[in-house]
């Protein structure tokens, strides 16, 4: 009785864990199964160094069905999206998109993470480039440090990179602000319908 209980329990998590991969398969559009360990993803991975899991063990994980400790880590939330991984992958694998969907489905599941100054200073880039259609950094270190509870953090590098014009007091939007909203409206349009992340 007990066995058959454990087998139960066993088999609903490997429903959910196949279940979780071919979310992760859907969403991305790629496969997790045609990695073959090459380990070329993580070699050319410029964040890999930050990750407790580079990105061939994050598709052995799934490959795994170990879909929880992915989403557990920190690897997904240190990702730049460069795509270097995707680029070199000889099985046309396409993580960048993987560590995508991977986020979304995160985020979905368990909202803000232990990692979510990352997630914060992804959407305050965003919401800059979407206001004034390039980045102004000073705004975005403000905001950051405003939204982020960490009020003096890099204060003192401010009046050194303004000194050296590598830091703009004011920044006026980009002439094609309107196209790039339209970028914008066009993606939220897609998400609607379900056709991106
Ligand atoms: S480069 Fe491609 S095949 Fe090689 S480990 Fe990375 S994802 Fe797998
Ligand atoms: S897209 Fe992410 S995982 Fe891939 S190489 Fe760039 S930082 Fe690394």
């Amino acid at each position: 009785m007990q066995s058959s209980k454990k087998a139960k329990m066993h088999l609903s998590n490997e429903t959910m864990n196949v279940g979780f991969v071919k979310k992760v398969e859907e969403l991305s559009g790629s496969s997790v199964r045609r990695c073959f360990q090459c380990g070329k993803c993580s070699a050319g991975c410029p964040m890999s160094a930050f990750m407790e899991h580079p990105p061939n063990r994050i598709v052995r994980l799934l490959q795994l069905g170990q879909g929880e400790r992915v989403l557990a880590g920190r690897s997904i939330w240190y990702c730049a999206s460069c795509e270097t991984c995707t680029t070199r992958c000889p099985n046309k694998v396409n993580l960048a998109s993987i560590m995508d969907a991977l986020r979304k489905l995160s985020w979905d599941a368990n909202g803000p993470s232990k990692e979510s100054y990352v997630q914060l200073a992804n959407r305050l880039f965003i919401e800059n480039i979407r206001t004034y259609g390039r980045q102004y950094e000073l705004r975005l270190g403000a905001a950051f440090n405003m939204k982020s509870g960490q009020f003096l953090k890099d204060l003192m590098l401010g009046p050194k990179l303004l000194s050296k014009g590598k830091l703009k007091m004011f920044q006026s939007k980009n002439k094609n602000i309107a196209e790039i909203e339209g970028i914008f409206k066009r993606i939220e349009e897609m998400r609607k319908k379900g056709e991106a992340l």
